[in-house]
């Protein structure tokens, strides 16, 4: 059916290849597609969409699929639309530090380009090394050190997206701020719902002078926390803090080669940067704060290579899961920072309750959790009542005054919580912003909204 669009090769119907699109980093819910098609170009995005509509098929945009909320799950009778073969950097204007490139684009590859030249892309996803600029898009998504430089939406400039029509629209613009109605916002976290990115123009930064690391070590995540607080009311802005509990550091330790001490009830990775001077004394007071809030021990990385062997500690830190636990679930929960020491009290207590062991690898700054349930799939209903609690995290994190996500985004995962955060005159308002821009609801059709809506619904008819 899209074959005469994208070729026969890039277009999939046979239920092996279609098993490799079955699900993204949620694995334990799996659909398999109708159809999955790789477009290589705006166009050929444009007429698969086309094509689609005419046969009624429901789209999935997916980048990567490394989503951790099943916003790229195929949905039964539908079409995946996947970007993995749009990995163009179409256009680099160094002078004004922006590029405009291909939503399928490797995070990581973006600061790979720019690295000779002295400038990097600022968010970055633990994931940076797989996920696409286009999902990095829809998911809005975040990364350690996101706490200095902000969230994937403070770095996007302009994008171009296919709507559900066909037709092909431009958004924002060169200049920083565009007449209007800020359509970027609306569209930059809108978890694919709006229509495919096609485009993306993003803007980099200079690499900074100087970078400083540090390592320090609590007895307990209490501790930690408390530090975390006092570094920022003590008006720094770190470029990251990072936290790892007892149970995340026995992971990482297990998965590499770092030489984090196990009997450690917590830890903190910090990066200051900014000009040298800038640096040397704001690592001087941190480590002060540090020491006053009860560190046991504060390492400074030896070069480079230590340096960059830490922070390759924390961002494996998922996977390193694996070498504690057959399985593992993770949780995205905002909380307010002062509240990082109760909050993870309160999941502790939980964890004990339940019998299911919870690991803590977050980005402390934003006070942004990602406590990780650990369970063995294969023993009895483990993976629903490590479900159970996942979500009661989630509540605990919403009377703490937080949110349901973070970064990593509602999708068909969180779908039913999202009534339990905002009420229906909320959750009707963000529905029309849907509906004006895909009023048939073609794409990511059963996600998000927590249950089915039609454009036009109104309030409370059902
Ligand atoms: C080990 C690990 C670590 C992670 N760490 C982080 C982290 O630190 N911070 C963070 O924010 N996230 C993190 N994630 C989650 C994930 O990597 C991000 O959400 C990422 O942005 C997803 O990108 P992707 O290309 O894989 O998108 P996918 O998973 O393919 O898709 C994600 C969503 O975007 C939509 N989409 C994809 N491409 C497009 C497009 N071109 N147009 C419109 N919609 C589109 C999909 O429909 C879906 O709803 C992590 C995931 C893993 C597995």
């Amino acid at each position: 059916m899209f074959a005469d669009i994208v070729g026969r090769e890039n277009c999939m119907t046979d239920a092996a290849a279609l098993r490799v699109y079955e699900c993204d980093a949620l694995t334990g819910t799996r659909v398999r597609p109708a159809a999955v098609v790789l477009p290589a170009n705006t166009d050929e995005v444009a007429a698969c969409v086309k094509r689609a509509r005419e046969h009624n098929m429901a789209i999935v945009p997916r980048g990567s699929g490394t989503g951790l909320s099943g916003g790229a799950l195929p949905i039964e009778g539908a079409v995946v639309i996947g970007t993995s073969r749009m990995r163009s950097i179409l256009e680099v204007d160094f002078e004004n530090q922006r590029m405009r490139v291909q939503p399928g684009v490797i995070n990581l590859d973006i600061s790979r380009y720019l690295a000779p030249h002295g400038y990097y892309y600022a968010p970055d996803p633990s994931s940076q090394s797989v996920c696409s600029i286009g999902g990095n898009v829809a998911e809005n998504s975040g990364g350690a050190h996101c706490l200095k430089y902000g969230f994937t939406i403070n770095h996007v400039l302009a994008l171009t997206l296919v709507l559900a029509s066909g037709e092909i629209v431009t958004i924002g613009g060169d200049s920083p701020d565009p007449l209007g109605y800020d359509l970027i916002s609306a569209v930059v976290g809108s978890e694919g719902l709006l229509g495919i990115v096609t485009e993306v123009t993003v803007r980099f930064l200079r690499v900074p002078q100087a970078t400083r690391t540090l390592f320090a070590t609590f007895p307990s995540t209490d501790e930690a926390g408390e530090a975390v607080s006092q570094i920022i009311a003590a008006g720094m802005v770190p470029a990251a803090i990072e936290m790892m509990d007892k149970l995340a550091i026995e992971a990482i330790v297990a998965a590499t080669h770092v030489d984090w001490p196990l009997d450690a009830g917590a830890a903190l990775l910090m990066d200051v940067d900014g000009t040298t001077e800038e640096v040397a004394e704001c690592a001087d007071a941190a480590s002060e704060i540090l020491q006053r809030c009860g560190a046991i021990e504060i390492r400074r990385p030896r070069d480079d290579r230590e340096r960059q062997l830490m922070w390759t500690g924390r961002k494996g830190a998922f996977a390193a899961m694996g070498r504690i636990s057959p399985n593992y679930y993770v949780q995205d929960g905002v909380i307010p920072r002062s509240d990082i020491a109760p909050v993870l009290r309160e999941i502790a207590e939980l964890s004990h309750e339940s019998g299911f062991r919870v690991a803590n690898v977050f980005h402390a700054g934003d006070g942004n959790l990602h406590p990780l349930v650990l369970y063995d799939a294969r023993s009895g209903d483990e993976a629903q009542r490590a479900e159970h609690v996942a979500a009661e995290i989630l509540r605990i994190c919403l009377r703490h005054g937080g949110s349901i996500t973070g970064e990593h985004g509602v999708g068909a995962d969180k779908s039913a919580y999202l009534g339990e955060m905002f009420g229906e005159p909320d959750l009707e308002t963000m529905h029309l912003v849907r509906c004006a821009f895909d009023s048939t609801r073609t794409f990511n059709p059963t996600k998000v909204f927590p249950s089915p809506r039609l454009c036009g619904d109104r309030v409370g008819a059902h």
